[in-house]
């Protein structure tokens, strides 16, 4: 297939490059990045876009979505599929989707998870919303970029499943954080909560594949000093996305409200920013309920 590819970042280089080593034909654009081997560079998002079947976005937020979705939707060819895999609010999704429908072009908003890792080893989750005929046409592709793709409906429902996931994920984070922290001030052993957590009531992803606490569990990112992984920082942008979402819905949703305003704290006041968003652990075990 011919695609056009913009967006070379951490994600954006790795699924580029898994989509030339598979023969796809691949043009990308950054404004700041070089394509990775096999990928041809455009001198224009605009050049990338011109005769290709599908072009891909995975660019940082919402606003340059839709300032790249104006310049390429008027290069694209007729019955060509806009696939955008960034994480992006819900309405800056369907305002694109609508501008590429209205064009003539099939439109998917297919944000991805499994991080860095699995965007170099082909292993993402993409949750997709938009029309069937644009899903089959993307669906070889989401063969070799990731193992999973869950058609979720409409333009902005892979958005809205990604946002509502990662919502769960970063409070769920942050209760198995402050119960570590509770443990170990009420004298229990750290090992002794996993293996009683794991197997209980209480056991999420957070506790039993990516436990916060070194030492205990699989290997994850609290093993290698909490370096992500998956960044706080890229937590905090998700769970702002839920809130705004959740605000243009009018949806309560009072724990992931809390959980935005933590790792706001943890990122923007403390030491979060860089650090994996497991080291809400190491943050809770020097507080107190005072400070
Ligand atoms: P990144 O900052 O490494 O990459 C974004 C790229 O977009 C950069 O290379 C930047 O130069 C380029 N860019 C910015 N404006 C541009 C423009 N107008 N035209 C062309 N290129 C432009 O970010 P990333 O980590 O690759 O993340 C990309 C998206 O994937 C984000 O929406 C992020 O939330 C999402 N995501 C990231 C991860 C992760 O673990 N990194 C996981 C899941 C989802």
């Amino acid at each position: 297939m011919k695609i056009g590819f913009i967006g070379l970042g951490n994600m954006g280089a790795p699924m580029a490059a898994n989509l030339a080593a598979a023969g796809h034909e691949v043009t990308g654009f950054d404004t700041v990045a070089a394509p990775p081997a096999g990928v041809a560079q455009a001198a224009s998002a605009a050049e990338a876009a011109a005769g290709a079947e599908v072009v891909i976005t995975m660019l940082p937020n919402g606003a340059i979505l839709k300032a790249v979705a104006g310049d390429v939707i008027p290069a694209m060819q007729s019955g060509a599929v806009l696939l955008d895999c960034s994480t992006v609010d819900v309405a800056s999704a369907r305002e694109v989707a609508a501008m590429a429908e209205a064009a003539g072009l099939g439109a998917l908003d297919a944000p991805v998870s499994g991080g860095v890792g699995g965007a170099a080893a082909g292993t993402l989750t993409f949750m997709v919303g938009g029309g069937e005929a644009g899903f089959a046409t993307a669906k070889p592709l989401f063969e070799v970029m990731g193992q999973k793709a869950v058609h979720c409906g409409p333009a902005g429902n892979g958005q809205a499943a990604k946002i509502c996931n990662n919502m769960i994920l970063g409070v769920t984070m942050i209760a198995t954080c402050e119960a570590f922290a509770l443990a170990d001030k009420l004298g229990l052993d750290r090992q002794a909560m996993y293996d009683v957590v794991s197997t209980s009531s209480g056991q999420s992803w957070s506790m039993t594949t990516y436990c916060p606490a070194p030492g205990v569990g699989p290997k994850s990112p609290s093993d290698n000093g909490y370096t992500p992984g998956f960044a706080a920082d890229l937590m905090l942008k998700d769970l702002r996305l839920s809130q705004a979402a959740a605000s243009d819905a009018d949806a309560d949703t009072p724990m992931g409200a809390l959980a935005a305003a933590l790792y706001a704290r943890f990122v923007e006041e403390e030491d979060g920013a860089g650090r994996d968003f497991s080291a809400m652990l190491p943050r809770f075990e020097t507080r107190t309920r005072e400070s």
